[in-house]
């Protein structure tokens, strides 16, 4: 590495950060209007999280990356939920519950100015049940003389409230030293569980493309082991089924048998769903109604689960039901909104007949495979030196940037990370990216590749 021009502790230090496994995941909960966005927002710096001036705008991005004293973290919004849909207690109960079970800390956030609720104090007893580190924020602490109203919150039985003012930042930077302290290193739920444990997958999709239906196929009636949760009392979330002589865990199978219906506010509680299981699975099946337009919804799960760094599977479902003209333009539709995913394995199933459910485990035991790749570094400096040789980066201003070295940072997904003599354009990326997969296959795994350019 030195002979390159890079130093050798610039290179460590890149491989570590490109490294990084799953994160950990850092859920924001409490009623509405306590300041769950404007906490967000001000965690992640930007105004993504977006508070909503209009009630009943649903918002479906749930999960945001964030850091702070150089450690990163996903954080989850609860903050899109519509109030009055299920009446206040059981739907911030019910969003409450979903970003608990995805998380392995918790803010909770309280309004210090009106003080604990009755719907507070319902959330500290599924805070209690869950046994999850818990921060407790006292909000709209705007200034000294609030701090008698965030005292009153030792009440609440969560250890120490933190005053803060979430829209002027006031007390947000001591409160985020004691999330760090709060958060596990790596997340218990996709790194603890993975060893040895049954391999977790999260079987999603928009509602109706036959979720809870392929579910019942696969699992059949009595093949069902119930997996009670330890400590818990509520609905078993996770199934342990086997198939194909082994034994996978179907995380989060209460939400696609619950069938919650919602009016308004349905989306952005299936979007919450779909996010905590994927955060829970190491592989996530992707289920499609082959015998409907591929929609836009459609696309977010995808990208939702493309973003977690999942293994990916899609299965094309309802396939009894397709005619010759169906079948055309499903294969045209796959081609343009589904090009995201051209990688994944993918399967044509029917739970209503059973068609191909064989084929599924298949599937995902690629994906997994792919997902698990680890490239020898000198067979990838090998790979890496024929490219840039055969295909070098073009001249820039007379000058050649050049790929000098590369590695392998982590896996669960692969991450790459490249050292280069200058400025690597976005094209010459997204042609190395398609080389690798070439190469080395990663069937069912998104990959990462970032480049670091020598000062
Ligand atoms: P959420 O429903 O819990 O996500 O709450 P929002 O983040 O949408 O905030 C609800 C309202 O409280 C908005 O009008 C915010 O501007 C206001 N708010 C949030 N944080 C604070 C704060 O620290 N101090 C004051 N005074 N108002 C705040
Ligand atoms: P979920 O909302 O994703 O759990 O979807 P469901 O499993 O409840 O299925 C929605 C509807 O699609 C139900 O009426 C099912 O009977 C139907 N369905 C599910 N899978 C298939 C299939 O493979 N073929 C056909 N023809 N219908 C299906």
């Amino acid at each position: 590495a030195a002979e390159e021009g890079f130093d050798i502790e610039d290179v460590e230090g890149a491989i570590e950060e490109a490294g990084h496994g799953p994160l950990p995941v850092l859920a924001v909960i409490g009623r509405p209007n306590v300041g769950k966005s404007t906490l967000v927002n001000r965690i992640i710096g930007r105004r993504e999280a977006v508070v909503e001036d209009r009630p009943g705008v649903t918002r479906d991005r749930v999960t945001y990356e964030a850091e702070w004293s150089g450690r990163r973290f996903k954080l989850v919004d609860t903050g899109g939920w519509e109030q009055d849909v299920l009446g206040i207690d059981a739907s911030v109960a019910a969003q409450a519950e979903y970003a608990i079970e995805a998380a392995d800390a918790v803010v909770f956030v309280v309004d210090a100015t009106v003080g604990a609720t009755d719907t507070d104090e319902a959330v500290v007893r599924l805070l209690r049940k869950a046994g999850k580190p818990v921060v407790l924020c006292a909000n709209k602490v705007d200034g000294p003389s609030g701090e008698a109203d965030a005292t009153a919150l030792w009440s609440l039985g969560l250890g120490e409230p933190h005053p803060i003012s979430a829209l002027h930042g006031r007390g947000t930077g001591d409160m985020l030293d004691a999330v760090l302290e709060a958060l596990p290193e790596a997340p218990a739920q996709t790194f603890g569980a993975a060893i040895g444990g049954p391999r977790r997958i999260a079987l999603i999709g928009r509602p109706n493309v036959g979720k809870s239906s392929l579910l019942n196929k696969v699992a059949g009636e009595d093949r069902v082991v119930v997996n009670e949760l330890a400590g818990t009392t509520r609905d078993p979330v996770d199934e342990l089924i086997e198939l194909g002589g082994v034994t996978w865990k179907f995380v989060d199978t209460a939400g696609i048998r619950k069938r919650v219906h919602l009016q308004q506010g349905a989306d952005y509680y299936a979007s919450l769903r779909t996010a905590a299981a994927v955060e829970k699975a190491e592989v996530a099946v992707i289920l499609i109604d082959s015998s409907e337009s591929i929609s836009v919804q459609d696309q977010r799960i995808v990208t939702m689960a493309v973003e977690a760094g999942r293994a990916i599977v899609v299965a094309y479902n309802k396939w009894d039901t397709l005619d010759e003209e169906r079948r055309y333009y499903l294969e045209r539709e796959i081609e343009t909104e589904l090009a995201q995913v051209a990688w994944a394995p993918r399967v044509n199933v029917s739970a209503a007949t059973g068609r191909h459910m064989e084929k599924l485990v298949p599937a995902i035991e690629t994906a997994l495979e792919g997902w698990e790749t680890r490239v020898p570094t000198g067979r990838l400096n090998a790979f890496l030196g024929e490219i840039v040789a055969s295909h070098p980066h073009p001249v820039r201003g007379g000058k050649q940037p050049r790929i000098l070295f590369g590695t392998q940072a982590g896996t669960k997904p692969p991450r790459f990370v490249f050292f280069a003599s200058g400025f690597i354009e976005a094209g010459y990326r997204r042609f190395l990216e398609r080389r690798l997969r070439e190469e080395f296959g990663f069937e069912g795994t998104p990959i990462h590749v970032s480049v670091r350019v020598r000062e």
